[in-house]
């Protein structure tokens, strides 16, 4: 045991703990102090576990980390910073996992700052808040998603895009001065502090498992689709059905679309005709586009790597409308610009959605039971998975056991 034992009540320095973690001790501090309790950046929470070490400390927090650009990830013990007057602390109890971790971690869209800890679809319970939070208290069920912080004086935040702000701090990686470790950290890992602006509300009448992919892969399909403004009848084309594609295909049949799916996978037919899907094709050819040539009003790509675009988009009616969300290799698609032209599609590109519409989505998909299909497992099994999601075998999100980290 390390000396993190050393000033708690009722364990003696160099002995386990009889049955209580810290995070367990973290916790119950937070919630005997009860509802309404707020910290300071000098947490009262931090000085009645860490008694003697002063105030303002940091939080320590356990995480699955990348070291380096293999895609192999360990335990790694790191601090998180103290909770601050804005801020909420969040006992992480899932995270699930998205294709981007993996792309980040493996430097495919820039070098990385290592040892970092992955992961942007988090929920958990608030076990402390600072004194100027009045939207979460100690106890609430929390997510956080792609976004940590930003400038509210930014534009794109007052109209609730804080994710097109040039100041945002992402959840992983970015470059975060209060951060210990320099960079921000994502929720493969024990706990998180969060400013609250970017945390949302998960309702009672969803799971913690079922809610987590919700916060990136339900956001960046249900935004697209939203804005699209999407009437009940309307062709829908979901190309890449993946932990997002079988998000978009739900969303949009909630919305009354006919939607026709695109996978490279014969293997996930029967379940994109599970979800209700009005057809599954397999395109092992793009040739496979061509009877759907001009018939969609409307198509969304969760394809993460390079592909032909303009092949895809053939399927969209003149004028409809493309967008891409899957974030290939060094961001980079290739667009032939006869083959866009040949149908005039408006081609756009989507970045997840705002913090509001966030929240709107995690409460549409629970009042509707839209669940994504997920497998939970435990840390050891995150490498394992990782290599599954490349290879096209994740059914449809793998969803991290926090207790397990
Ligand atoms: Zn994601």
């Amino acid at each position: 045991m390390t000396d993190e034992n050393q000033n708690r009540p009722g364990v003696e320095p160099g002995k386990e703990p009889k049955s209580l973690s810290r995070r367990d001790f973290m916790y119950g501090s937070a919630a005997m102090l009860g509802a309404g309790a707020f910290f300071s950046g000098a947490s009262p929470l931090m000085a009645a576990t860490e008694s003697g070490q002063g105030a303002s400390m940091n939080i320590k927090s356990k995480g699955w980390a990348a070291v380096d650009t293999s895609g192999k990830l360990k335990p790694w013990e790191f601090e998180r910073r103290p909770v601050g007057d804005d801020d909420v602390l969040i006992d992480i109890k899932y995270a699930s996992i998205c294709h981007s971790d993996i792309h980040q971690m493996k430097g495919h869209w820039g070098a990385q700052q290592y040892p970092q800890v992955p992961g942007h679809e988090i929920v958990g319970i608030v076990s402390a808040v600072g004194k100027n939070v009045t939207n979460f208290k100690v106890g609430d069920r929390a997510g956080v998603g792609c976004m940590v912080d930003s400038n509210p004086e930014c534009e794109s935040y007052k109209n609730d895009e804080e994710q097109y702000c040039p100041d945002t701090v992402f959840t992983y990686g970015y470059p975060q001065e209060s951060s210990p470790t320099g960079i921000s950290q994502g929720g493969y890992s024990s706990n998180i502090v969060v400013n609250s602006h970017f945390v949302v509300h998960i309702p009672e009448h969803i799971s913690f498992q079922k809610a987590a992919p919700l916060l990136c892969a339900g956001i960046t399909t249900y935004s697209p689709l939203m804005k699209f403004d999407l009437k009940k009848g309307d062709k829908v084309g979901v190309a890449g059905i993946g932990g997002l594609g079988h998000m978009a295909i739900k969303l949009a049949l909630s919305k009354g679309a006919e939607v026709y799916a695109f996978t490279t996978t014969p293997d996930k037919v029967d379940d994109i005709l599970g979800f209700g899907a009005t057809e599954a094709v397999v395109v092992d050819d793009l040739s496979k586009l061509r009877d759907y040539a001009g018939t969609l009003d409307y198509m969304i790509s969760t394809i993460p790597v390079q592909y032909d675009v303009a092949a895809y988009s053939s399927v969209v009616k003149p004028y409809g409308t493309f967008t891409q969300v899957g974030m290939p290799e060094k961001f980079e698609l290739t667009l032939n610009a006869l083959g866009l032209s040949a149908n005039r599609v408006n081609f756009n590109a989507s970045l997840i959605g705002g913090i509001k519409e966030t929240q709107e989505v995690v409460n549409y998909c629970a009042d509707n039971r839209i669940h994504p299909q997920i497998q939970i497992i435990s840390a050891d099994q995150i490498n394992q998975a990782w290599e599954d999601v490349v290879n096209k075998k994740a059914r449809y999100r793998y969803v991290i056991d926090s207790a397990t980290i």
